[in-house]
């Protein structure tokens, strides 16, 4: 194998010095979709769950785009080291920030145009589905997956890179926290979600969390789904689900609730809003005991 870093688009990998493959970003068919890259030192973690059912499709249809780039391709030395022990002492590595800014240099020079450039860290801002549509807006994303301590911060404040968090929890590497914020940003492409409608109701969009669902059978084991929804009565149907994500939200997410009344001038202390319990199902306290 020779020196040249190697990179994998989609499934399939190229050697950076090789010929253009015809996955390359500079088809341009692909220059104008949204493109993926990931620094990481497992690029065969990628394209993994993104591979599959509707993101997968996507992927293969080129309405976006993944090239996973090999951080050990950068590495120093023979042996390819990316990361060394962290000054002040203290236990584990971290990752050069010689190393990592080659490897930025490079993506930076694959990109089909200016991209966000995003490391994946446990103290960066959370995670919202207001950056997916931000990213989703954009050209696409150059996301950095850390392992070990993390990054060195030079490296970070040198290139600007915006950190973001998947939650107040530690993982042990930035790649699952990379698949969750490209999967999240990529159904936003128009087309890639079979039904674009299921976008505008979903939790989040409206500021409120999504009202239960229910399918077939209408009575399992003894469980009957809400009349309400096989009345047929559209109008009924609407006011009763706004009714359950409000109460869902106001229930599990009060930082929602509040901003969610701040918005549309209520008050989020008052119930006489919210209508009565439901009738004989949904996920109620009561149902909960
Ligand atoms: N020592 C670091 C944690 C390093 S975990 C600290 O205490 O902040 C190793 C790598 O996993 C990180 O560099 C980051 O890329 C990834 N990671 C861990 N938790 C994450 C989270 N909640 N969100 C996004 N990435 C995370």
């Amino acid at each position: 194998m020779s020196n040249a870093p190697s990179l994998s688009h989609g499934r399939k990998r190229v050697q950076l010095t090789g010929q253009p493959s015809e996955l390359m970003t500079n088809r341009p068919a692909l220059a104008a979709s949204w493109a993926a890259q990931v620094i990481t030192l497992f690029p065969e973690a990628f394209p993994g769950v993104l591979g599959a059912s509707l993101t997968g499709k996507a992927l293969k249809d080129g309405l976006w785009s993944l090239e996973a780039i090999d951080l050990r391709a950068f590495g120093e030395t023979r042996h390819r080291n990316v990361d060394d022990t962290p000054f002040g002492g203290g236990a584990g590595m971290v990752l050069r920030p010689d190393v990592m800014a080659k490897a930025i240099v490079t993506a930076k020079r694959m990109a089909p145009g200016p991209m966000p450039l995003v490391y994946l860290s446990p103290r960066g801002k959370p995670f919202t589905q207001a950056d997916a549509r931000r990213f989703a807006a954009g050209p696409g994303m150059t996301l950095i997956c850390g392992r070990f301590e993390g990054l060195d911060e030079r490296v970070i404040e040198a290139f600007g890179i915006e950190e973001v968090s998947l939650g107040d929890f530690v993982l042990t590497g930035g790649e699952i926290a990379a698949q969750a914020l490209i999967d999240a940003t990529v159904r936003l492409i128009p087309r890639v979600l079979g039904n674009q409608a299921s976008l505008e109701e979903e939790s989040f969009s409206t500021g409120l969390l999504e009202h239960p669902q229910y399918t077939k059978p209408a009575d399992w084991d003894g469980r009957r789904v809400p009349d309400i929804l096989l009345s047929g009565h559209h109008g009924k149907i609407a006011d009763w689900r706004q009714d359950m994500a409000e109460r869902l939200t106001k229930e599990r997410r009060p930082d929602l609730w509040r901003a969610y009344c701040a918005q549309h001038d209520r008050d989020p202390m008052d119930d006489q809003e919210l209508s009565a319990q439901p009738q004989n199902a949904g996920p109620t306290r009561a149902d909960k005991g």
